[in-house]
């Protein structure tokens, strides 16, 4: 990847660089460029949605359901159809479940675990040899849940248009491979939206295993930095018309949209897997957060409003995106020392570094007071095998601070660029 012309340029600058490295050492910064959640300024945007239910309000629903009450599990029907939309699903298919979408991927792993939807075939836990596909790099708790559920994780390349498919189609032959990760719009962390043939491809996969599932979480669906947003083929109605409709499961929330962590989640599936999620969650719980529901539904009305509201998340969003890739453009990108694609929507900026920099880069980061996320966490067990990548979360640190951070990250890349040719 890298210039003989930019090696010599960068090392005639390694003095000056030094020098500005240890001047920002003593500066006794305390920054963090790590968490991929929103603002305190964003949690001030989302407040009012607070005065939609108080104490003179009705708890009962359009549909007369009373929100106060157990009932409805599937969650209140406005909401079911708030989802789908957010999906691209039908409303009827759709679960609406508690705050946490990962805690619904989390269940639907585990359930698969204890028992098999199909009544001919053994759960995952019995077979001991369960493999599961990561695209690279992915979301570190993706792969976290499958560690736990003791799956061997088989890297697949993230390419442009999404996974690179000619090896998931290899892959899914063997039937011990159970399933896919996949973030298909704004992926984290690449921020790459599959592509229709992508989405296609996934809907006409042939998995050896009739319980293959593709865990399809649509986390930032409506995420948007650009007024061009990507547009995600529907992977739903691409299965029916390749029938392969028990394939997908479906995963959203608005941790991203109102708030984290007191937000709504939700999935969906075909009627055998939803039949199948469903017997076991009225065993878990008599139903989940209705009036957080009832909020969320008054508060937006319908998706348009919600996707309207999503324009205060990225007025506040774009401008940090812009500081830390346009600084990368400034100061990395001339150098041959970065390579990364301005993302269009979603929470991070992914970037590849010289081989094996990555991990040197966030301790210097560290030893200058500059928190990034983990080298290797995008991979599954931590193994990121060139030690190049790493994810940058801009949405949390002030523009000030992320400014500062920001410069500091260049430095220690080229530093680290500086020490590797210098071997
Ligand atoms: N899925 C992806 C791809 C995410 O990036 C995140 C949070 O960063 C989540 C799921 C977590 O979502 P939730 O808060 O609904 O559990």
């Amino acid at each position: 990847m890298y210039s003989e012309a930019g090696k010599k340029q960068l090392l005639e600058m390694r003095e000056s660089i030094a020098d500005q490295y240890k001047k920002i050492k003593g500066f006794g910064l305390s920054l963090n460029m790590s968490r991929g959640v929103p603002s305190i300024d964003q949690i001030e945007i989302v407040k009012p949605m607070l005065d939609v239910i108080n104490s003179d309000s009705s708890l009962v629903s359009d549909s007369n359901i009373n929100c106060g009450l157990y009932g409805t599990m599937d969650g209140l029907p406005e909401a079911k159809k708030l989802f789908g939309d957010m999906m691209d699903v039908e409303s009827d298919m759709v679960f609406v479940g508690g705050n946490s979408s990962l805690n619904m991927m989390f269940d639907a792993v585990g359930n698969m675990m204890y028992k098999s939807p199909y009544d001919d075939m053994p759960s995952w836990s019995q077979v001991e040899d369960r493999k599961f596909l990561c695209p690279v790099p992915g979301y570190d708790r993706h792969f976290a849940v499958t560690e736990y559920f003791g799956f061997q994780m088989i890297n697949v390349p993230m390419r442009d248009d999404g996974p690179d498919m000619d090896i998931v189609d290899e892959l899914v032959k063997d039937p011990a491979v159970k399933g896919i990760w996949c973030i298909p719009k704004y992926s984290n962390p690449t921020g790459v939206t599959y592509s229709d043939e992508v989405v296609r491809r996934f809907a006409s996969l042939k998995p050896a295993a009739k319980d293959f599932r593709i865990f399809w979480d649509n986390a930032y669906a409506i995420h948007e930095l650009t007024d061009e947003p990507d547009v995600l083929l529907s992977l739903w109605d691409e299965c029916k018309k390749t029938g392969n409709v028990d394939l997908p499961l479906f995963f959203c929330s608005t941790s991203k949209v109102t708030f984290s962590g007191a937000g709504v989640a939700a999935m969906a599936g075909s009627d055998l897997n939803m039949k199948f999620f469903k017997s076991r969650y009225t065993l878990q719980t008599i139903g989940f957060d209705k009036i957080n529901m009832l909020r969320h539904v008054r508060f937006f009305k319908n998706i348009d409003n919600m996707k309207d509201f999503m324009n205060l998340h990225k007025e506040h969003l774009k401008k940090r995106f812009d500081i830390v890739c346009d600084k990368l453009d400034k100061e990395l990108v001339p150098l041959d020392l970065v390579k990364y694609k301005r993302p269009k929507g979603g929470y991070f900026v992914s970037v590849e570094l010289l081989d094996g920099t990555a991990k040197r880069v966030v301790q210097l980061c560290k030893e200058a007071g500059v928190t990034l996320t983990g080298a290797g966490a995008t991979y599954p067990y931590k193994n990121d095998p060139d030690d190049s990548n790493i994810r940058i979360a801009p949405s949390f640190p002030s523009t000030d601070d992320l400014a500062k951070a920001i410069d500091v990250f260049c430095y220690c890349v080229k530093i680290a660029a500086i020490e590797t040719f210098s071997q």
